[in-house]
């Protein structure tokens, strides 16, 4: 049998749930879930980010956008602990996020191709990232699986899924431990139609449940849908143009 289609090889989507806690209880209006200030980073020579600064209200969804070598990807990462900076200062909420010093828990990522073990079965790779801080166990990740549309009882290796299942474990990597900041640069690539229209329901969903997220992508129609807030960057510079 020839390689089936995402859509076939994924459960679907019928309703989202994704087993966590929801963060619902208490109203985020107002507060602040992220921000940075005077944010600079060089690669030698070359200014990526040229101090760029902003707030980022909790409970909902930023877009980030900008041309291939604008910096989405570096800011992400130096939001993450990822990369260090030259200058400027972080806040996850409130707690300032210092490189490879102190990063604060609950911060989810999908930055670049997530690696996964490719002889081991979807629920096996997400067990084994899980295991790395016990925070939850089985029951989670197995409905964090779910809720992407994937089969968390499927025995297939992750060497053998579609670029789009690849992608979908990887965004269930990155909420599976309840983290409510979520850092998802271009989550969409490698979804089909249908894995498009889930991923935006469950995104959606994530965001009802009180996360928050900054989305760096390159479609403009999920930057329309999705995001409450957008800023460009261009040239190092950050502006809010929405
Ligand atoms: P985007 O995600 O917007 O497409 P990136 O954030 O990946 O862009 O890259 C921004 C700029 O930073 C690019 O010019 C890229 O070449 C440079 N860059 C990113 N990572 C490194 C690195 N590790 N070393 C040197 N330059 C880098």
């Amino acid at each position: 049998m020839g390689v089936n289609s995402e859509q076939t090889q994924c459960e679907g989507m019928r309703s989202v749930t994704t087993g966590q806690k929801t963060f619902n209880g208490s109203d985020h209006s107002g507060e602040i879930a992220i921000s940075f200030e005077g944010l600079t980073k060089r690669y030698g020579d070359t200014v990526v980010l040229d101090g760029v600064s902003a707030s980022l209200g909790a409970g909902k969804i930023h877009g980030l956008v900008g041309r291939n070598g604008s910096g989405k990807t570096v800011l992400l990462k130096c939001l993450c602990g990822l990369a260090r900076y030259n200058e400027g200062r972080i806040l996850l909420r409130g707690e300032e996020a210092v490189p490879y010093k102190h990063l604060p828990a609950g911060i989810g990522v999908i930055i670049e191709t997530p690696g996964f073990s490719p002889q081991y079965s979807g629920l096996r790779n997400l067990m084994y990232l899980a295991r790395l801080q016990n925070r939850v166990g089985k029951e989670e990740v197995r409905k964090a699986i779910e809720a992407v549309g994937l089969d968390p009882g499927s025995r297939k290796h992750v060497g053998k899924y579609s670029l789009g299942m690849r992608q979908r474990l990887g965004i269930a990597q990155a909420f599976m431990e309840g983290q409510d900041i979520l850092l998802l640069d271009e989550p969409m690539n490698g979804l089909d139609k249908q894995g498009l229209a889930d991923m935006r329901q469950l995104f959606l969903q994530l965001k009802e449940e009180g996360r928050t997220i900054v989305l760096a992508s390159h479609s403009s129609e999920d930057i329309g849908i999705l995001c409450d807030t957008v800023h460009e960057l261009e040239h190092g510079r950050m502006e809010r143009i929405r």
